[in-house]
């Protein structure tokens, strides 16, 4: 196994704030489990236009008041500056030193854009350097299987660069189940001069309804064997669970003999299936 994918790697789990009461006590149960692993730090999401910032917000608090640490993400379309500089203070003053910078996508109605708001990214990782100079580590999205939204790969990694050359430390991928298109954006980034590490995005497969869905909606690939097997399962969930628990660890394996600087887990905020993976793949943090 390449050395990357062990003493420096990262390996973090992804959260999102929860809506209900209820879903806060699971989310305090879930993090309890996934913390004893230790990963290098939790994430967790932010809706774009403001849409989860209060739950975001208390979500923060709580991991910070059990000393995780943590990259509150930070979603910019629309948002006036003043606001993501009074948000980004926050982080500050609860000893955040790292974000996850995004553009996020505006529901319909939502939000306005006009001089005082941010529309790309890159626009987000400027201001955040410009305002805060190196305070935080900044962390943003890549595309492995091109951005819904971009006219082509190579727009798309012109923009990828943008947010690079703006400042951001390292990226974290849209997750993906084929190795493949990971390795080859990972070559044209080095050709583009791009040099930051790019950890892969890992969604576990249990739910093959909401996997189809979420997919759609991000644009990523569920390759046709893979699909036309999960669907074959019906509501077996536990041979769906089976075999993606396979899938997923063969993609990781690949991942990180192929010299992936981490993984980033999108935990749903379940624990299970990514404590199955992180064991079966041996994970830790050989300096902590
Ligand atoms: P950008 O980098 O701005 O790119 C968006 C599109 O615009 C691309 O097609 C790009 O090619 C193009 N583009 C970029 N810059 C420019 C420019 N300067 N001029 C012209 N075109 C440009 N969404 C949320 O709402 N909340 C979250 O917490 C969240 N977390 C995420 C975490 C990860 C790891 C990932 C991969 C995605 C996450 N998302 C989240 C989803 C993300 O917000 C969407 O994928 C969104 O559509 C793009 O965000 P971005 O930061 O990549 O945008």
């Amino acid at each position: 196994m390449n050395t990357q994918g062990t003493d420096l790697a990262t390996f973090s789990f992804e959260l999102f704030p929860p809506k209900t009461t209820e879903g806060m006590d699971k989310l305090k149960l879930a993090v309890e489990q996934l913390n004893a692993v230790r990963p290098r730090y939790f994430s967790c999401t932010y809706g774009a236009g403001g849409s989860t910032r209060e739950r975001t917000f208390e979500t923060v608090a709580w991991l910070r008041q059990q000393a995780i640490d943590t990259a509150p993400h930070l979603a910019c379309i629309g948002s006036d500056k003043d606001e993501v500089r009074n948000i980004a203070r926050h982080y500050l003053e609860q000893g955040i030193s790292r974000v996850v910078a995004l553009r996020g996508d505006l529901p319909s109605g939502m939000g306005r854009l006009d001089s005082n708001t941010f529309r790309h990214a890159n626009e987000l990782v400027s201001f955040l350097r410009q305002e805060f100079g190196d305070q935080f580590h900044i962390e943003v999205a890549a595309y492995p299987e091109i951005h819904p939204q971009a006219a082509s790969a190579k727009i798309d990694l012109v923009n990828f660069k943008r947010k690079v050359d703006a400042g951001a430390n390292a990226a974290i991928t849209q997750y993906f189940y084929n190795a493949d298109a990971y390795f080859r954006f990972v070559d044209d980034c080095a050709d583009a001069g791009i040099d930051l590490p790019i950890v892969p995005g890992i969604m576990p497969i249990t739910n093959y309804t909401q996997l189809a869905r979420f997919s759609d909606a991000c644009g990523a690939e569920i390759p046709r064997w893979i699909r036309k097997r999960l669907e074959g399962f019906g509501e077996d969930k536990d041979s769906i669970r089976a075999f993606g628990h396979e899938v997923v660890i063969a993609l990781c394996q690949d991942l990180l003999e192929g010299g992936a600087p981490g993984l980033h887990f999108y935990t749903m905020n379940q624990p299970g299936p990514t404590l199955r993976l992180w064991e079966e793949l041996a994970l830790s943090h050989a300096d902590q």
